[in-house]
């Protein structure tokens, strides 16, 4: 099935674009996708529905923001760059405002240990990252900082992202956090979530340093 798409990096970005609409992360055109590829990136570009993208749609854009194509990149590559530039084993990078995500950033709330699943995200919490203009290297800087030894973040007063060793990684892991704001904010209408301690995340940080390993194989 993802045979057509791999030959083709746009290919496949288009799907993982059309796959978040499904997924529940993303309606309209808000959010964008990335993939790395070859010395820069592909990125989906501003405005278009993803329903309507074809490959050639899908600009590219070198590692110092240089953008060739048809088509005008999202507005917010900056992060999208600064990740690939960051972190070398980052293959794609999904960004979303997706409702549960977006509803505690704009409470500007890191999210606690209240799951042993925030360990996924290669930490005790799910930073949020501190408030700057959309598009802007304001918001690339705070989004880097708030990746710090994590691979997902959420974005102040507009959303989240998260970045993979692939497209599917990447979606896999905006879904799951997605699906953690979810039960975070349900959990938090019922009261005050009673949250997991350092030594009982620090055994789960150990178990899926192995679980990335196993499921990459
Ligand atoms: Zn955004």
């Amino acid at each position: 099935m993802k045979s057509a798409a791999a030959d083709d990096p746009r290919g496949a970005l288009i799907a993982t674009a059309r796959a978040m609409a499904a997924a529940g992360l993303n309606r309209g055109t808000a959010g964008n996708v990335s993939v790395r590829s070859g010395e820069g990136f592909h990125i989906t570009p501003t405005g278009m529905a993803y329903d309507r993208l074809e490959p050639d749609d899908i600009p590219a854009m070198a590692l110092d923001g240089t953008p060739l194509g048809r088509r005008k990149p999202s507005s917010e590559w900056r992060f999208h760059r600064d990740i690939y530039l960051a972190r070398p084993e980052a293959g794609a990078v999904v960004h979303a405002h997706s409702p549960f995500a977006t509803s505690i950033a704009c409470l500007r709330r890191d999210i606690p240990p209240f799951h042993y699943m925030i360990a996924r995200f290669g930490g005790d919490t799910v930073r949020c990252a501190a408030y700057a203009t959309f598009g802007t290297q304001e918001l690339s800087d705070a989004a880097l900082a708030a990746l710090e030894g994590r691979n997902a973040c959420l974005l102040a007063n507009h959303g989240m992202l998260a970045w993979g060793r692939d497209l599917d990684q990447a979606l896999a892991l905006a879904v799951e956090l997605e699906e953690l704001c979810g039960q975070y904010w349900h959990a938090c209408q019922l009261g005050e979530p009673v949250l997991l301690g350092a030594a009982e995340m620090a055994v789960v940080l150990e178990k899926f340093s192995g679980y990335g390993q196993q499921e990459s194989a």
